[in-house]
């Protein structure tokens, strides 16, 4: 069995949820996981801001012309009147919750409810679409099965579990759909997995039932060696490790969630990148192997902060860089990126909640300095340590871009680099003249 993910673009039309009812009948019986069609969730959330704000007409605007919208949908989907009437039923029903929440007080609770209804009717009008076609598809309800802890990490066993329940219960269907990002938490609410939160959906699956393959069907042909939104001339990387892969997500490839990576990494489960507009294309396999001695692509991550922490005293005697990053585990704010020198150490973060607080605290160790507005590129490939000439080839691609900091050897996969966001598009396009388009640096 094989778990198939299909993103909001690739659902993001009656034209679109067509072509993919084609793809994912006339094979096995395999799970589909789905997202909101595109552009949803955003309206969702646009909705739940309104209702925060004690605004209820401007989130009944925002709901009556998301809800045209799939009443358009309806009409250009089924064929027959009998669909259309159930296809509008399933869409007034959910709408017509969502409303009920512009009456009532507005908490966190009521948001993530707002925030499900997206996932349950494109897997409602996906489900009816392929009934009308003759097709025995059956809705495994991801609040029945999947689940997050106090935590609000996964539950594999409880997930693992409940599905094989739900599966067993419909062992004569001939397709399994389902909700990608909605989940239960520890409570019994109605939770997500974050937003993009899909992918993580599809590779706990996968665990669960110890899938042959996770698919992760896109709009684009697998992962590029660059980020497309910013560079020209980008290309498909057909073969990443699992940690490659794992790298370049955190790092900003937005095309695989970050979360993603681990649950097929722990199962050896293959995951498979494809482009549902070109469904015949090669896309990218992500697996236990990796093919050796290449750089294979960069990513950035945005919205870094720098911390510098200069002290004239020998600074990195015993101890002292537990009580630094203990400062930062107090105020429960995760490091990406270190570099250490003798008088000074620096560190990224992402997360500016606390940064105040952090740079007091960090003042008694020397001086502090701040620089915001910073991006972590990061390089990625088959970068163990005896490899001759990658961080040269790195470092002379960005021969006239500032860097502030430089991370190597953390790991076999990566060589990570921080500049400021003003350059991160003239650094990205840098690397790929230079390391995938035999571009020579003058
Ligand atoms: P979905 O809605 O299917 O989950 P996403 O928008 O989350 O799709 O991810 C696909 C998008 O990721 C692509 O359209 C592309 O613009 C973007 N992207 C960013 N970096 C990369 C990369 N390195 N390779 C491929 N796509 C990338
Ligand atoms: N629909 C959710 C989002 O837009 C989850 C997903 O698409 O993965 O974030
Ligand atoms: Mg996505």
């Amino acid at each position: 069995m094989k778990v198939l993910k299909f993103g909001g673009t690739s659902v993001g039309s009656a034209q679109r949820m067509k072509d993919v009812a084609k793809l994912i009948t006339g094979g096995d019986r395999n799970i589909v996981v789905l997202s909101a069609m595109s552009g949803t969730t955003n309206s969702l959330v646009e909705i739940t801001e309104y209702l925060y704000k004690r605004n209820p007409d401007g989130a009944s605007e925002i709901i009556n012309k998301l809800a045209i919208k799939y009443y358009e949908h309806v009409e250009e989907l089924y064929q027959t009147s009998e669909y259309k009437q159930r296809a509008k039923e399933l869409i007034a029903y959910h709408f017509d919750y969502i409303r009920t929440f512009t009456k009532d007080l507005f908490t966190l609770f009521e948001e993530r409810v707002v925030l499900a209804q997206g996932e349950l009717i494109s897997t409602g009008m996906m489900n009816l679409y392929l009934n009308e076609q003759g097709i025995h598809s059956v809705i495994l309800p991801a609040l029945d099965y999947m689940r997050t802890d106090k935590n609000a990490e996964p539950d594999p066993a409880y997930i693992k579990e409940k599905l094989h329940h739900l599966l067993n219960e419909y062992k004569d269907a001939a397709l399994y759909i389902t909700q990608g990002y909605i989940c239960r938490n520890a409570y019994g609410e109605t939770d997500n997995l974050q937003r993009g939160g899909s992918d993580y959906t599809a590779s706990l699956i996968g665990a669960a039932i110890h899938a042959e393959e996770v698919q992760i069907w896109t709009d684009i042909d697998g992962m590029h060696n660059n980020d497309p939104r910013f560079v020209e001339n980008t290309s498909p990387v057909r073969h990443l490790h699992f940690e490659e892969a794992a790298e370049l997500a955190y790092f900003g490839a937005k095309i695989l969630h970050p979360t993603c990576i681990l649950p097929a990494k722990l199962n050896n489960i293959p995951v498979r990148l494809l482009n549902t507009l070109q469904p015949d294309a090669r896309g990218t396999l992500i697996s236990n192997t990796t093919e050796k001695g290449k750089i294979k692509a960069v990513a950035a991550k945005d919205h870094i902060t720098a911390i510098k922490i200069k002290s004239g005293r020998m600074l990195l005697a015993t101890g002292f860089l537990r009580k630094v990053f203990e400062i930062f585990e107090n105020y429960q704010t995760p490091i990406d990126m270190v570099t250490t020198s003798e008088v000074g150490l620096s560190c990224t973060i992402d997360n500016r909640k606390r940064l105040d607080e952090i740079v007091d605290d960090l003042k008694k160790f020397g001086t502090v300095s701040v620089d915001s507005d910073m991006v972590i590129i990061c390089v990625v490939g088959d970068m163990e340590w005896e490899n001759i000439g990658f961080e040269a080839r790195i470092i002379s691609a960005l021969k006239d871009i500032p860097v502030r900091m430089i991370s190597y050897g953390g790991s076999n996969y990566n060589v990570s680099l921080l500049v400021k966001a003003a350059d991160k598009k003239r650094a990205l396009q840098a690397l790929s003249n230079y390391l995938f388009n035999n571009e020579s640096v003058c």
